[in-house]
């Protein structure tokens, strides 16, 4: 039953239909097994599944222009990537796993989000999910944080803690809290032009980026008073570039598709 489902997955490698994909994963939930080696390779080609399923839901949560959605599912991929490559229980997935890998850290620099709300706090107390040992001091259990034991990943459950701050920050562990500011809305120009090149998600796309000045009669539409800088600093454009007597430094990005 898991060979012929992990053979199934061995010869779909990039397919991009989400039916075949969900059909996969309710299939390999019917697997029961006591084995260890089953256990876990059951926990992969599951994850594995979870991961297709997110990345193609990601692909047309962009072609829906929900950005938002699409950056939830994206980072859900990162993390799924994260825990395969870990615990690589099955071997013939990993050109597939590093293709999602590299197509969703280049997605992420097209979006437009730049600082994180990041949490911080003092843990008080912690426990292993797998045997339910306290993980405050080291070495109380044999359990590792990230590691799969008979098809399930040892995590840490925070079962006490103190909020000590929330802070804004460009590079927090976890990209999930996203800012939304008032009265503003982000631009997702790239994406959306990127995304109405690619047919599926598994085509192969690339771009380059380069610093490039753009002379102010191109942005003569923009009111300077009001308008924010195409520099995209975030600045009102006549606080920021108008001064610039060479023009507006603009990152400039150039698209390889197919
Ligand atoms: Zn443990
Ligand atoms: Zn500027």
């Amino acid at each position: 039953m898991l060979q012929s489902i992990k053979s199934k997955i061995l010869k779909n490698n990039k397919n991009p239909k989400l039916s075949l994909w969900l059909a996969l994963g309710k299939s390999i939930q019917n697997i029961k097994s006591d084995n260890e080696c089953i256990l876990n390779e059951r926990w992969f080609l599951d994850h594995f599944i979870t991961l297709n399923i997110k990345y193609i839901q990601a692909f047309r949560l962009l072609k829906k222009k929900d950005f938002q959605s699409a950056w939830n599912q994206i980072i859900d991929c990162e993390s799924i990537i994260n825990n395969l490559l870990g615990n690589p229980f099955i071997q013939g997935l990993e050109e597939v796993t590093e293709d999602i890998k590299n197509k969703i850290e280049k997605y992420q620099k097209l979006f437009p989000y730049k600082m994180f709300a990041s949490a911080g706090y003092i843990t008080k107390e912690k426990i292993c999910n797998i045997c339910d040992t306290s993980k405050l001091s080291n070495n109380t259990c044999k359990h590792i944080k990230g590691k799969v034991y008979r098809g399930i990943m040892c995590s840490f459950i925070v079962t006490e803690a103190e909020l000590k701050h929330v802070a804004l920050t460009e590079n927090p562990d976890n990209r999930r809290c996203i800012l939304i500011p008032q009265n503003y809305s982000y631009d997702y120009s790239l994406l959306e032009f990127l995304i109405s090149k690619l047919n599926e998600p598994f085509n192969n796309w690339d771009f380059s980026e380069s610093i490039r000045n753009y002379p102010h009669s191109d942005f003569y539409h923009l009111d300077p008073q009001k308008a924010l800088c195409p520099c995209r600093s975030g600045n009102i454009y006549k606080d920021c570039c108008l001064t610039n007597s060479s023009g507006v430094a603009g990152k400039h990005i150039e698209f390889q598709i197919g």
